[in-house]
């Protein structure tokens, strides 16, 4: 069989414009549905330059070929992903000693277990595999024992049943699980490095079709995860015994490069992972000012991460904290109150927790098997996962979820959360206006610094807003996006060219006062506890609106080095300017805290690593400017911000060599050993299909 391709098909990512794809026609997109097909992809020469992709979530191009496109999961889903669980290495090539030493009950408790699954599986499915509890049915149809019926059938134990969950994860399950560690992608867990530090082993096609088995020396798997022998009994009769190569080293350097490489060293079919018994997570939330508390980020003993779970007065969780707090984000307003002096920030701390019997988010992230083996997916497909709007707990019962429907996710979908936003603005200015200045709601104080006349001065210009705001009410159109009905206010509420300033300066305090009721609508003060999955993955899979059409960057810092602060004080800064010429970002900054990389060019380069996410509508005006801003500021050398390598990343070479290599001699430090590792895979560069013009312009080559 021919392997599945598209001729002169288009090509974009999830966040294009839907209008506009990003590139109209590709020579080739190819659609492969085995090791076996990869392999002949990546042997046939006729085929050009190659390049794999998951779910085309990174804004950054290097899911980009300059020639043919494989892809492991279409995004359309509308052909087939390789998207298997597979059992034929976990646990039938596991090392014979490993497979004692898991059998042993304290080693279990400690140490979780491996999943080994095909490139294409997406973050969420996986994540709902692995809840599901094992059969462990020890005489299966196709004859292949899972993991869990092996060590039953094996060992005696029934321990390996599950469920399992993933040690960290981003804030959203979209991407592919292959697509997601190659390029760095975290979450907000603090005392672990990103979902990348749970690979134990990848299985990599490279260009000429030698397949690469490139397995981790860690500890928690010794003597070694797999066993050479029985991995050459199953995967040298594909290409034969030469194009086949098992590659564990000491020091881990081929694996430390090839797992953050953005697809340059070939495409990954399978990757094994490790995860943990499932837990669950209890989240703290509140609101707070940036400028008051923004100097505890450099102290590590700050309670910022050495909070304690249970305070008095405060949500007692149903079940047992495990550990101390284990994630940190904080997500600055750029829009500024108080007189251009104060920024709102939601600050959200986690902890994990013992499962609970029957956990909260389980049956709304996951929910049910709705087909056994769905052959697009090619696995199980849960009747929630993937499809569902973010979790939202009810606030009367932070054990229940909420009947109603997230308002943010509404927000997105229609425009009533935003008409509900401009209705509390108008009922605050009404009062306002009509008690002459006698009557000031919670907003309004916020926005301004009290006690001045200059709010009153503004009573008049004010009249006049309100009727345009109400005019904006009556005119919302429910085909608009969010950002498009933001943007109309903004220009009625911003206008540079207002020649009256007391007009001026009434839209500037109303255009902050909606920000501010907006914000607080969606960092406000939460306690909740759920399933692991459901506290991390916030992304609402019905939204169609909010997520398109947007642009975002995120720049990692070491959390403690003060340029942190001053990035984030220039973004506000940036802002305050843009207001004042019509434009403003409707966004936000958003600041997430994660432990150190064993990946060579990952962007967590240290022990306490920040990522200042900065997104923005592209449909309001400002919102660009401020992305583009703040790419220019991280790549300044005295800020010294690292770009992610699968959101927008503008770095050039001499960026890349300044910030992972070493200024001596581009031959040492961390980029040095990354290019002597794809030296080996590429045997110097004579298979060098997988080259691309994002890895040339990033310097990711030889
Ligand atoms: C809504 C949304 C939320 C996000 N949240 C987070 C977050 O919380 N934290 C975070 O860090 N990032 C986040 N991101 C960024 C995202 O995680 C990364 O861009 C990720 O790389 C996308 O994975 P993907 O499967 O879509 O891969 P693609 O975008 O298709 O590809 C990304 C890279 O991986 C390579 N690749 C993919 N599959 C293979 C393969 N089989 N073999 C070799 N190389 C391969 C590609 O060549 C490319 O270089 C988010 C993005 C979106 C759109």
């Amino acid at each position: 069989m021919p392997i599945d391709t598209a001729i002169n098909a288009n090509w974009t990512r999830k966040h294009d414009d839907p209008r506009e794809p990003l590139l109209a026609s590709v020579p080739r997109t190819m659609y492969p549905k085995s090791l076996e097909e990869l392999i002949a992809i990546c042997q046939d020469e006729s085929l050009g330059a190659l390049k794999a992709a998951g779910s085309h979530w990174a804004l950054s191009h290097g899911a980009i070929s300059d020639e043919t496109f494989i892809e492991t999961h279409d995004p359309h889903s509308i052909r087939r992903a390789m998207g298997r669980t597979l059992k034929e290495v976990v646990p039938h090539c596991l090392h014979p000693e490993l497979l004692k030493r898991m059998a042993d009950a304290d080693r279990r408790r400690h140490n979780g277990a491996p999943v080994h699954v095909e490139a294409g599986k997406r973050v969420y499915q996986l994540y709902a595999e692995l809840d599901q509890i094992d059969p462990l049915n020890t005489s299966p149809k196709d004859g292949v024992l899972t993991l869990g019926a092996y060590m039953l059938k094996h060992h005696n134990t029934t321990a390996f049943k599950g469920p399992w969950g993933m040690v960290t994860a981003g804030n959203a399950g979209g991407q592919t699980i292959v697509g997601a560690f190659s390029t760095g992608t975290h979450g907000g867990d603090f005392t672990v490095g990103p979902i990348t530090d749970s690979v134990l082993a990848i299985h990599l096609v490279a260009d000429g079709g030698k397949h690469y088995w490139i397995e981790k020396v860690d500890e928690r798997y010794s003597p070694q995860l797999t066993d050479d022998e029985l991995l050459r009994a199953l995967y040298d009769p594909i290409a034969g015994h030469e194009n086949f190569e098992i590659i564990r080293e000491a020091d881990n350097t081929i694996f430390n490069a090839a797992v953050v490489s953005v697809g340059r060293f070939g495409v990954i079919y399978s990757v094994v992972l490790h995860a943990v018994p499932q837990y669950a997570r209890y989240e703290r939330r509140r609101l707070h000012v940036w400028q008051d508390f923004k100097h505890q980020i450099l102290d590590p003993e700050s309670p910022l991460y050495r909070d304690t779970a249970i305070v008095p007065g405060g949500y007692v969780p149903s079940e047992d904290v495990v550990g101390p707090q284990r994630f940190l984000q904080i997500a600055v307003s750029l829009t500024p109150h108080a007189n251009f002096n104060r920024n709102l920030a939601g600050v959200t701390k986690q902890w994990a927790m013992k499962l609970q019997s029957d956990p909260p988010g389980r049956a709304e992230r996951v929910g049910s098997v709705a087909t056994t083996f769905d052959d697009r997916i090619q696995g199980p497909r849960f009747s929630n996962a993937g499809r569902a709007h973010s979790y939202r707990h009810d606030p009367d019962n932070p054990l229940q979820a909420e009947d109603d429907t997230d308002p943010i996710a509404l927000a997105c979908s229609n425009g009533s959360f935003l008409a509900g936003v401009i209705e509390a603005a108008i009922a605050e200015l009404e009062d306002f206006v009509e008690s002459n200045g006698a009557v000031v709601g919670a907003s309004i104080a916020g926005v301004v610094a009290l006690g001045g006349a200059g709010l009153l001065a503004l009573i008049p210009a004010l009249v006049a807003i309100l009727l345009i705001l109400k005019a904006l009410l009556e005119a919302f159109d429910a085909d608009d996006r969010f950002g498009e009905h933001m943007e109309k206010i903004k220009n009625e509420l911003l206008d540079p060219n207002e020649p009256d300033p007391l007009k001026r300066a009434a839209g500037l305090f109303t255009w902050q006062l909606i920000v501010l009721i907006a914000f607080r609508g969606q960092q406000g003060d939460r306690d909740y506890e759920a399933i692991n999955y459901a506290v991390l993955d916030q992304k609402d899979y019905r939204n169609i609106s909010c997520e398109v059409n947007v642009d975002s960057v995120e720049v990692f810092f070491n959390a403690l080095d003060h340029r942190l602060l001053t990035f984030v004080d220039a973004l506000i800064a940036y802002e305050i300017m843009q207001e004042f010429q019509g434009k403003a970002c409707v966004g936000y900054a958003s600041l997430r805290f994660m432990g150190s990389t064993e990946a060579t060019i990952g962007m967590q380069r240290h022990g306490l690593t920040c990522a200042v996410e900065v997104a923005c509508l592209k449909d309001v005006s400002g919102g660009q400017e401020m992305v583009d801003y703040a790419v220019r500021l991280a790549l300044n050398p005295n800020i010294g911000g690292i770009l992610h390598w699968g959101q927008r990343n503008d770095a050039t070479a001499a960026d890349i060599q300044r910030l992972f290599g070493d200024a001596s001699d581009p031959r040492n430090g961390d980029l040095g050993a990354w290019r002597r590792a794809l030296d080996v895979l590429t045997a110097s560069g004579t298979h060098n299909r997988f080259s691309s013009d994002f890895t040339r312009r990033t310097g990711l080559e030889l």
